[in-house]
C-alpha cells in the first residue's frame, strides 16, 4: 500500500501491529492523518497505558509523546463505558500553559470523534469561568482538557461532576506541573479522582519532583526512557563512545560569547543570516518582549521581517492570533517568553536563540526543542556573558551538548539606532527602562547562582545593550555597586522633554504632568519646610540634585517596584505563601 520515506524517527512497528491491538477506528484514524509506524516512545508505551499499567515517560521534544497519550486514553474509554452520562467525567489531561492545552485539544480530536456520546472539552483561563460552566452543563463533558487553575476551579464549583467512573489521567511537561507554581492545583484535583485509575506522567525532562508524584499518585509506573543517541559534530575521532543525549539527535546548538552591550547587534546579524527561514527568540521576561517587539521592528536592518511578539500578560485573544499568525508564516521570527517554550508543536521552526539563558536550565531543554522535531535538522544558539561561560560545561555534564559559535565582527552596530528610536519615541524609552529593570530582578532569580551571579552583572554594558539614554537608579545597583562602566550616556537631553509618538498619550501626559506640579505648590503652601527626611528612607526615593536628577533615568513604575521588593521580603519572611506573593505581584512575570 503506502510507501513511506524512511523516518529515523520512526520504529518499523506498525500501530496495527501494537499488542494489545488498537481498535480499526484508531487506526482508521491514524493513518487518516498519515501516522503509520510508532515513534520509540509510542511503541513502548501505548501498550502499557493499555494494559493497566501506570507510566512516567521522559523522552526528548519532539519524539510524539502527545499520541502516546491520545491513543491509549481512547482506546480505554473505548473499552471502559459505551455509554457516558453527560456529567460522567472518564479522563483528564493536564499541561501547563492554554498555548499547549490548545494543541493537545486539537491533536486528540479525531481520535475522541471515534467514540460515540464521549464529549470533550477544552478548559483554560482567558475567558469567563462562568461561561464554561454554561457550556459543560449543557452539553456535557467526558474528556477535560486544560491548564490546572481553571480545571480545579471547575472540578471544584461544579459539584454534579461525577468522578466515580474515571479511568484515566495525563499529565504533560508533568515536571513543570509538578513545581512549586501548581503543585498545590494538582494535588487538589488529583484528591477529587479515585485512587483506581491510570496515570500517566509524560515530559522531556522528569525531576525529583516527579518521583515524588510517582511515589503520590501512580500505581507501580513502568518507567518509560528514550534517548536521542548523539551526534557529535566536529568532536575529534577519539573522543568518547556516541553519548545519549537529552537534546534531538538532528538538533546543533551552539553558544555565543558576546558582551550585554554588544548583544541586539550580534541579534540582528543572526536574524539577517536567517531571514528565509522561521526563528523562535527566548527573552527573560515579558518586559524584555514588549520591548524588543517595538524596537526590533524600528531598525532598517530589520525592515520587511515579520516580527510577533508573544507572551503571558498579553490578553487571550492577542495570544492567540500571535500563535496562529507565527504558525502560519512561512519566514518569521517571534519574540517570546517561556509561555511558549513547552511542548508546543509548531511547523517548521528552524532555529531557535536564547537572547537570554532561562532561569530553570531544565526550560534550556524544552525551548531548543521547538526546533528539529520527530527527527528534522535545527540549529540553535544561546548567548552567554563571557562571565556566564561555565553554563557550557554544566550543560555538557547534563547531556546537552554545545558548540561554539564565532563572534560575528562585521555586525553592524544598532545601538546609536536603538537610542535615536528612544529619542523620538517616550513609549521606547520606557520600555526599554522597564524591560532593563526585569532583567536584573529576573537575574537575581537564576536557579544555578553560582554560574549566573547577579552582583557580577555589568550593568553599564547591560543599559548599553538596552540602548538606554542614561543609566536607570536602582536600588540595588546602588547597594551592590554593580558595575556601571561601559556606559556612555547620552548628553543633552532631558528626559522629561521626550514624547509619545502616540498623540493623544503624549496629551495625557502632559495633563498629568499639570496637574503633578499643581499639587505640589498647593501642598508646599499647606505645610512649609519640613524637617529633613528620615535616614532610612530608600536610595531611590532620597532628595537628589538636580545634576543628579538629570544623569539618572527615570524609572515610571518605581512605586510599584518598591512594593515589589516589600511582598519579596514578606514571602522571605514567610509572612505571606508563595501563592499569595505570585498573586500579588501578577504571577507568572517569566510566562
Ligand atoms: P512531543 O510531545 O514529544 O514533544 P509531539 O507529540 O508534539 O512531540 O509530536 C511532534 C510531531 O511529531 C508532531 O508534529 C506530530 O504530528 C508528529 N508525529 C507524532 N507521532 C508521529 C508518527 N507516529 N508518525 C509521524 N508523525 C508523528
Ligand atoms: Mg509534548
Amino acid at each position: 500500500m503506502e510507501f513511506e520515506l524512511p523516518n529515523k524517527a520512526l520504529t518499523t512497528t506498525r500501530f496495527s501491529e501494537l499488542n494489545p491491538p488498537l481498535s480499526e477506528k484508531v487506526l482508521e484514524a491514524l493513518s487518516e492523518s498519515g501516522f503509520n509506524f510508532c515513534t520509540p516512545v509510542q511503541a513502548a508505551t501505548i501498550p502499557l497505558l493499555c494494559s493497566f499499567k501506570d507510566v512516567a515517560v521522559d523522552a526528548a521534544t519532539g519524539s510524539g509523546k502527545t499520541l502516546a497519550f491520545v491513543v491509549p486514553l481512547v482506546e480505554i474509554l473505548r473499552r471502559s463505558s459505551s455509554n457516558p452520562k453527560p456529567h460522567q467525567v472518564l479522563g483528564i489531561i493536564i499541561s501547563p500553559t492554554r498555548e499547549l492545552s490548545h494543541q493537545i485539544y486539537h491533536v486528540a480530536q479525531p481520535f475522541i470523534s471515534t467514540l460515540a456520546n464521549v464529549k470533550s472539552m477544552l478548559l483554560v483561563g482567558g475567558v469567563e469561568v462562568k461561561s464554561d460552566m454554561k457550556k459543560i452543563e449543557e452539553e456535557g463533558a467526558n474528556i477535560l482538557i486544560g491548564t490546572p487553575g481553571r480545571l480545579y476551579d471547575i472540578m471544584n464549583r461544579m459539584d454534579f461532576l461525577d468522578f466515580k467512573n474515571f479511568e484515566i489521567l495525563i499529565l504533560d511537561e508533568a515536571d513543570r506541573l509538578l513545581d512549586m507554581g501548581f503543585q498545590k492545583q494538582i494535588t487538589s484535583i488529583i484528591s477529587l479522582l479515585p485512587k483506581l485509575r491510570r496515570t500517566g506522567l509524560f515530559s522531556a525532562t522528569q525531576t525529583e519532583a516527579v518521583e515524588e508524584l510517582a511515589r503520590a499518585g501512580l500505581r507501580n509506573p513502568v518507567r518509560v526512557e528514550v534517548r536521542a543517541e548523539a551526534k557529535l559534530l566536529n568532536a575529534p575521532a577519539a573522543s568518547k563512545q556516541p553519548e545519549s543525549t537529552k537534546t534531538p539527535s538532528g538538533l546543533q546548538i551552539e553558544y555565543l560569547e558576546c558582551e550585554a552591550d554588544k548583544k541586539p547587534s550580534q541579534l540582528v546579524d543572526i536574524l539577517i543570516k536567517n531571514r528565509s527561514r522561521k526563528v523562535i527568540i527566548y527573552f527573560m521576561t515579558c518586559a524584555c518582549v514588549d520591548y524588543w517587539g517595538v524596537v526590533l521592528p524600528r531598525l532598517s536592518v530589520l525592515k520587511g521581517f515579520s516580527l510577533v511578539p508573544l507572551h503571558g500578560k498579553m490578553k487571550q485573544t492577542v495570544r492567540e492570533k500571535a500563535l496562529a499568525s507565527f504558525t502560519s508564516l512561512s519566514n518569521g521570527v517571534l519574540l517570546c517568553t517561556d509561555v511558549a517554550a513547552r511542548g508546543l508543536d509548531i511547523p517548521g521552526v528552524d532555529c531557535i536563540v536564547q537572547y537570554d539563558p532561562p532561569q530553570d536550565p531544565n526550560v534550556f531543554i524544552h525551548r531548543v526543542g521547538r526546533t528539529a522535531r520527530l527527527g528534522k535538522q535545527g540549529h540553535a544558539v544561546v548567548f552567554l556573558l563571557p562571565k556566564e561561560e561555565s553554563y557550557v560545561e554544566f550543560l555538557r555534564i547534563r547531556r546537552v551538548p554545545l558548540q561554539e559559535r564565532k563572534f560575528s565582527d562585521d555586525a553592524p552596530d544598532v545601538v546609536p539606532q536603538i537610542r535615536s528610536a528612544a529619542k523620538k519615541d517616550r513609549d521606547v524609552m520606557e520600555k526599554g527602562v522597564r524591560a532593563f529593570v526585569s532583567y536584573i530582578r529576573a537575574y537575581k532569580e537564576h536557579h544555578c547562582s553560582y554560574i549566573f551571579r547577579w552582583k557580577e552583572l555589568e550593568i553599564g554594558k547591560l543599559a548599553m545593550g538596552h540602548g538606554l539614554l542614561q543609566l536607570p537608579l536602582m536600588p540595588e545597583v546602588k547597594h551592590h555597586s554593580l558595575s556601571t562602566e561601559g556606559f556612555v550616556p547620552v548628553d543633552d537631553i532631558n528626559l522629561e522633554d521626550i514624547k509619545y509618538r502616540d498623540k493623544s498619550r503624549e496629551k495625557q501626559r502632559k495633563k498629568n504632568l499639570q496637574a503633578k506640579k499643581e499639587a505640589k505648590e498647593k501642598e508646599k503652601e499647606a505645610k512649609p519646610e519640613k524637617p529633613s527626611k528620615t535616614p532610612s528612607a530608600p536610595t531611590a526615593m532620597r532628595k537628589k540634585t538636580a545634576r543628579q536628577r538629570r544623569a539618572q533615568q527615570t524609572i515610571e513604575d518605581e512605586e510599584e517596584l518598591m512594593q515589589d521588593y516589600r511582598l519579596l521580603k514578606k514571602l522571605k519572611k514567610g509572612t505571606i505563601d508563595e501563592n499569595e506573593y505570585a498573586k500579588l505581584t501578577g504571577a507568572e512575570e517569566l510566562l
